[in-house]
């Protein structure tokens, strides 16, 4: 196919590439894009090449330590997933009451005022809170444990006396919470179970080297 009739997106496919001892998939994604990049899209390698790039392994090969770590961080989150189980006996509106009521008790806290609480089935995030005030929290928390759904909470209420994630931010969460990877381990290993659950193959989590 000529680079003309190339078509700018959707065009992709799966290569194998070699990294240390492991055998490592990846799928190339041409889009319109100035530079080459590198994502996990929740357990997948991904490739964000420009039209007509064809020098991906080079690539793979200089962030091959990066690639290496993080894929066998993945092997391990997903080993600890077959351990979990979904607990399913909340039910949707006792999961609203009482996550609107931590999210009070959060505000009460760190002294911030929160406008509008919605929840909603989400493929890529656990929650999200705009500068205006609104929550947004994914619905899916309600099959988490407590614990997990409260660490999510305070990060959303948190926002709103820090925007970004730096270090103040983290070193508050960590003053609360205590050991945060152990915690985004969890969440990540949860995550796997939903998706294995309710969308296969769907959008997921990003990480970028
Ligand atoms: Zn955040």
């Amino acid at each position: 196919m000529s680079k003309s009739q190339e078509p700018i997106k959707n065009w992709q496919d799966t290569e194998n590439i070699r990294i240390f001892d492991r055998e490592i998939e990846y799928r190339k994604v041409y889009r319109p894009v100035r530079y080459p990049r590198l994502e996990f899209k929740s357990r997948d390698l991904v490739v964000i090449l420009p039209r007509g790039y064809r020098k991906e392994k080079e690539l793979l090969i200089r962030h091959q330590k990066w690639i290496f770590q993080k894929s066998a961080f993945i092997a391990r989150v997903l080993k600890k997933s077959k351990e979990l189980h979904l607990d399913f006996s909340t039910d949707l509106s006792e999961f609203k009451e009482k996550s609107s009521c931590i999210i009070e008790e959060y505000a009460e806290e760190l002294k911030v005022k929160i406008a509008k609480i919605t929840f909603r089935k989400m493929k890529s995030k656990w929650g999200s809170c705009r500068g205006d005030g609104h929550i947004t929290v994914n619905s899916l928390l309600r099959l988490l444990p407590e614990k997990l759904v409260r660490y999510i909470l305070f990060h959303e209420v948190l926002h709103r006396v820090e925007r970004r994630h730096n270090q103040k931010f983290y070193g508050i969460i960590k003053s609360k919470f205590g050991d945060i990877k152990a915690m985004e381990e969890n969440l990540l290993a949860y995550w796997f179970l939903l998706e294995k659950h309710f969308f296969k193959g769907g959008e997921a989590f990003k990480t970028t080297p």
